[in-house]
């Protein structure tokens, strides 16, 4: 996917190649939109969409191809005929009907969070219902490894059954904030399909892009200046402002985070198509559309963020060996920083926030403790509102409830922090306290070194 990408105060001039460092992504690519001065996520980015969605600080919600498609249906945009399957029996029947109306092939598509799925195998066109039964048996419950799963891949629970459509075309839209210049942009590039991170890459200018003034919206004017930037013929522009009008309409009234729409097709009939559909949302926004909050799907989230969420955590797993557990979205970056500074590498995320209980502290271990991957814990907080006392309390309750064995060490300040200590030293318990953020980093990393990571 393209997105927005804000320059950082330093580099000069950030390179167009760099993978976003700003949002889980479908189609990753990453397109500078404006430098703006405000610094990114520079030390722990650019590295994997989990990296990512931390230095974006921006909560996301994911939804299926088929959950998108229906949305922007219902805001008048074309998509192909097609329903989705959870079983072959499901994927026959809707085959079956689809020919039966007239379908000349149906293409079967994995539905997993992830985009990369045509390169990967996970999207095959069949011409007889036959071989879209042998497709469907294929591609239901296979792995699929993409550029965007991470090597352990994602297994597909679900398939998108559709009528195939005579491509003569295949082009990009998409539609994203740009920080920068605190205004939606809608992108649109001739050179749609799978290649289009390289294009991002490789030849930026390639993709046309219009700012749009949020009292105006997106202008006809402005649409009509990207329908002829995209080449289409004189027959298929007046369709093509009214289904970029549409999408701009579904981003805004879903308060979407990104649209992308790769590939928009022309037929060769002149028809234009959503052939494939990203929405992510703003999590922020969630509460005020239920609806768009139920297609949730937890079987495709990392199992410990799901855990994690239960309980208000903010917690992001990664492949460190050192779990961080800080107060603060800002401070937990700074400590997932000062870890990789000190030589280590951070296991997660975890901003347990401002008013933490004893029992988050607690789920928060557990979380913690159920990745295998950690060697060590780096407890960081500044206590605020979340006053260090009652922090110590519930890290010494959880040490003994859980029998916690690997090694802790803590960096504490602000309000209580000399009761916060006693109640830690009185505890018994094996705790290291390093005297500045910058110690307590490299004892957690000597401590991870020395128990094997
Ligand atoms: P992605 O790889 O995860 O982005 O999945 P897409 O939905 O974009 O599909 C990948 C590619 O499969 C597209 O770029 C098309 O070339 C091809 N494809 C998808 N649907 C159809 C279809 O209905 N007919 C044909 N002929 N090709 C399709
Ligand atoms: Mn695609």
């Amino acid at each position: 996917m393209i997105m927005a990408q804000r320059g950082t105060a330093r580099a000069k001039a950030p390179a167009p190649t760099a993978v976003c460092p700003f949002i889980a992504a479908h189609d990753t690519i990453c397109i500078p939109l404006a430098r703006s001065s405000r610094s990114g996520n520079r030390r722990t980015g650019p590295e994997s969409p989990k990296l990512q969605r931390i230095g974006r600080s921006l909560p996301i919600m994911k939804i299926h191809e088929y959950q998108a498609k229906e949305i922007l249906a219902k805001y008048g945009v074309a998509v192909p005929r097609g329903e989705v399957a959870n079983t072959l029996e499901e994927a026959s029947t809707i085959a079956r009907k689809l020919f039966a109306e007239g379908a000349s092939g149906v293409v079967v598509k994995a539905q997993i969070h992830a985009g990369g799925r045509g390169k990967g195998g996970g999207v095959k066109v069949a011409h007889t219902r036959e071989e879209a039964e042998l497709y469907a048996q294929q591609i239901l419950g296979m792995t699929l490894v993409t550029h965007q799963t991470g090597p352990q891949g994602q297994k597909v629970q679900r398939l998108l059954i559709e009528e195939t459509a005579a491509i003569d075309r295949e082009l990009y839209l998409g539609i994203v904030l740009d920080r920068a210049q605190g205004k939606l942009v809608f992108m649109a590039s001739q050179a749609g399909g799978m290649e289009i991170e390289e294009v991002a890459a490789k030849t930026p200018e390639a993709i046309f892009k219009e700012a749009i003034d949020p009292a105006i919206g997106l202008g006809a004017w402005q649409a009509r200046k990207l329908a002829f930037a995209l080449g289409l013929k004189p027959a298929q522009i007046n369709a093509a402002v009214a289904f970029f009008q549409s999408l701009y309409k579904a981003y805004i009234e879903t308060d979407a985070s990104l649209i992308e729409i790769n590939p928009f097709i022309t037929t060769k009939d002149d028809k234009l198509f959503a052939l494939d559909a990203k929405i992510t949302f703003d999590d922020n926004a969630l509460f005020r559309h239920p609806a768009i909050k139920a297609l949730r799907d937890t079987a495709e989230e990392d199992p410990l963020e799901v855990e994690a969420s239960k309980y208000a955590l903010n917690y992001i797993k990664l492949d460190g060996t050192i779990a961080c557990m800080v107060n603060g979205a800002g401070l937990a970056m700074a400590t997932m920083d000062i870890i990789q500074y000190a030589g280590g590498s951070p296991a997660n995320f975890l901003d347990v926030g401002g008013g933490a209980t004893q029992e988050q502290i607690e789920h928060a271990f557990e979380i913690l403790l159920s990745d295998s991957n950690v060697k060590a814990i780096f407890i960081n907080i500044f206590g605020g509102i979340l006053r260090v006392d009652r922090l110590a309390t519930g890290v010494v309750a959880a040490a003994h409830i859980l029998k916690i064995k690997v090694p802790i060490v803590l960096h504490l300040e602000g309000t209580n922090v000399e009761e916060g200590r006693r109640i830690l030293k009185e505890s018994g318990l094996n705790f290291e306290v390093g005297a500045t953020m910058k110690e307590a980093a490299e004892l957690v990393v000597a401590a991870a070194a020395s128990a094997g990571a």
